[in-house]
């Protein structure tokens, strides 16, 4: 088999043997792949730097028998900074597991590959609560693997707009206060709230990131994402309790 390039996201690593790694990797063309790094637990060798977790480098890749190897990998970005807090790590570990468990091997990944650097690097950067990146990632990732909840309006009476509406994270769709309570459910949702998941749900994603919430509003939108991403995945994620725990 040839060797090919392809640039990749370490999202998950694995000792193997002695100085062996193998990498979980996100790549736009391939989807998530495994890749055996070898010997690159060693500082000296020249896969170390390229092959640790969150970088972002070029993999020089030849399929091999049950994964693919690595023969080189030269790195373009380390997201290093993301363990500065451990809030950062418990997000950047939980966003990994979510690609990884979501996103299978073998069809294209570039809008999730995008999407995760773009979160990785909010949270390196320490400028946005890593609160709001949680509850992006979740609720985009969410609509890019087909899940996107119905936010126009509510679903019974057609209103736009409200202090308070409800999202069914199960069915998703919304329903404004006076629909929710002769359903039977209670709101989840302040307007602030709403705006915030309208905009992560729908808008470019060069601007995903372009909104101010205030941290009454942040708390239900963080409630809900995260409620809409599990209830959507077929297990649970390792790395919650975790987050949980630096992240409560
Ligand atoms: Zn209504």
């Amino acid at each position: 088999m040839e060797p090919f390039v392809t640039m990749g996201l370490v999202l998950k690593e694995t000792q193997y043997r002695e100085a062996d790694r193998i990498l979980t990797i996100l790549t736009p063309k391939l989807g998530v792949i495994s890749a055996l790094a070898k010997n690159s637990m060693r500082v000296t060798n020249k896969l170390f730097s390229g092959c640790g977790l969150f970088c972002y480098s070029e993999f020089t890749l030849v399929k091999g028998r049950s994964m693919y190897v690595v023969q080189e990998a030269d790195v373009e970005n380390v997201f290093y900074d993301v363990s500065k807090s451990l809030e950062g790590v418990g997000v950047a570990m939980y966003l990994a597991e979510m690609t990884y468990t979501l996103s299978p091997t073998g069809q294209e990944a570039e809008k999730e590959l995008r999407l995760l650097l773009n979160c990785l690097y909010m949270i390196s950067k320490g400028k946005v609560d890593p609160r709001v990146v949680k509850a992006v990632f979740e609720l985009r990732t969410m609509s890019e693997c087909g899940f996107m909840p119905q936010l126009a309006c509510c679903r019974d009476c057609g209103a736009y707009e409200g202090d308070m509406f409800y999202l069914d994270v199960q069915e998703g769709h919304l329903l404004c206060a006076d629909c929710a309570a002769k359903a039977g459910k209670s709101c989840n949702l302040d307007l602030g709230a709403l705006y915030a998941l309208r905009h992560i749900c729908l808008v470019d994603d060069k601007k995903i990131f372009a909104f101010k919430i205030s941290l009454g509003s942040l708390a239900k939108l963080s409630a809900v994402a995260e409620h809409y991403a599990l209830v959507h995945l077929d297990k649970p994620l390792k790395s919650y309790s975790f987050l949980k725990s630096v992240l409560p």
